[in-house]
């Protein structure tokens, strides 16, 4: 395995917490947070999410925990092709086939050379299940940690909406680890050293999963936090979430409800949510409309697209790229 990359200090990136209650929601920053917008070589990306560069699927399988599982995509997809039998409590999860390619995609990122800022592949994990799932057996945890651990040339960007289970289930994966090495990274990482290619996410689609989630990711060790914004469902104030002095969340991804049954989310939401952003210079980045548009129309997720207020806003964690030398 090689070595993990070096961090670099969040230039440019605030270690302020949301500012205090006093500020108006949705006040000033017409522009809202401009961040960089760089990524992989076109060539390179094969996700069809706008904000990773790969989506990696270790199994496929969860259950509801909140509403913004209410319409969710890998539900109705298991739904379709498996009968819904990987879903709810107490369903076995289905372990994938295609753990090689976090693998391949090292490989080929090693052999491209040092990337330039912004150009390092990131993994999405996972989009058809949650990473830190307790119905998921321990084993493959463990697996899926040896692998995300042996794979530095990435950025992996892992995503929950049971940050809760961070320490029980790494506890529970660390004697399933066979080699020493890797054992020796996780209880680093348990013990508030964080590997520098894995970044921590979580869900918060309204204000009460926000008061809940954002102060358990803010209290893991993470080289980078982020938040998923996703389904918008409410006005969501940051700043009641985090006040006194935490850890930051480096990056926001915002985006509305793609589908049918979609939920409308109202512009002033995603506006109140950029302008919280940049009021503590936090990269914010607008994902989608989904279903409705930013006028609350229903229409197709193309047609909504993802421009608000007459532009893209495509932030990105900044000041976080490893030392070439340490790639
Ligand atoms: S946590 Fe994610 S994958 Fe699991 S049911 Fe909810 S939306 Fe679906």
């Amino acid at each position: 395995m090689g070595a993990a990359p070096r961090r670099r200090d969040f230039r440019g990136t605030s270690d302020r917490p949301w500012p205090g209650a006093g500020a108006k929601v949705g006040a000033s920053t017409p522009s809202g947070a401009p961040g960089c917008n760089r990524q992989p070589p076109a060539s390179v990306k094969n996700s069809h999410i706008e904000w990773t560069t790969h989506t990696f699927n270790p199994w496929i399988g969860c259950a509801r925990v909140s509403p913004g599982c209410l319409h969710c995509y890998a539900e109705a997809r298991d739904q379709r092709f498996a009968g819904g039998s990987h879903w709810g409590p107490g369903a076995p999860r289905h372990r994938t086939s295609t753990w090689a390619e976090p693998r391949r995609w090292n490989r080929a990122a090693a052999r491209r050379g040092p990337p330039r800022p912004g150009e390092r592949p990131k993994v999405f994990c996972a989009s058809l299940g949650d990473w830190l799932d307790d119905e998921v057996p321990a084993a493959w945890l463990a697996d899926l940690l040896a692998l995300v651990l042996a794979t530095p040339h990435l950025n992996w960007q892992l995503l929950t909406k049971r940050p809760r289970n961070f320490h029980s289930r790494l506890q529970a994966a660390l004697p399933l680890l066979g080699d020493a090495a890797v054992r020796g990274q996780v209880e680093e990482w348990l013990a508030g050293r964080a590997p520098g290619h894995v970044w921590l996410g979580t869900t918060v689609e309204d204000q009460r999963r926000a008061e809940e989630r954002i102060p358990l990711l803010c209290a893991l060790p993470a080289v980078v936090r982020f938040l998923s914004v996703e389904p918008l469902l409410e006005a969501v104030d940051l700043r009641a979430t985090a006040a006194g002095p935490r850890p930051p969340v480096h990056w926001v991804i915002a985006g509305g409800e793609s589908g049918h049954e979609a939920r409308p989310m109202a512009a002033a939401w995603v506006r109140a949510l950029r302008d919280q952003c940049a009021a503590v210079d936090v990269p914010f980045f607008f994902k989608q409309w989904g279903c409705h548009d930013e006028a609350g129309r229903r229409c197709t997720k193309q047609a909504g697209g993802r421009q608000l207020d007459g532009r893209t806003h495509d932030g990105w964690p900044r000041g976080f790229e490893p030392l070439a030398a340490a790639v």
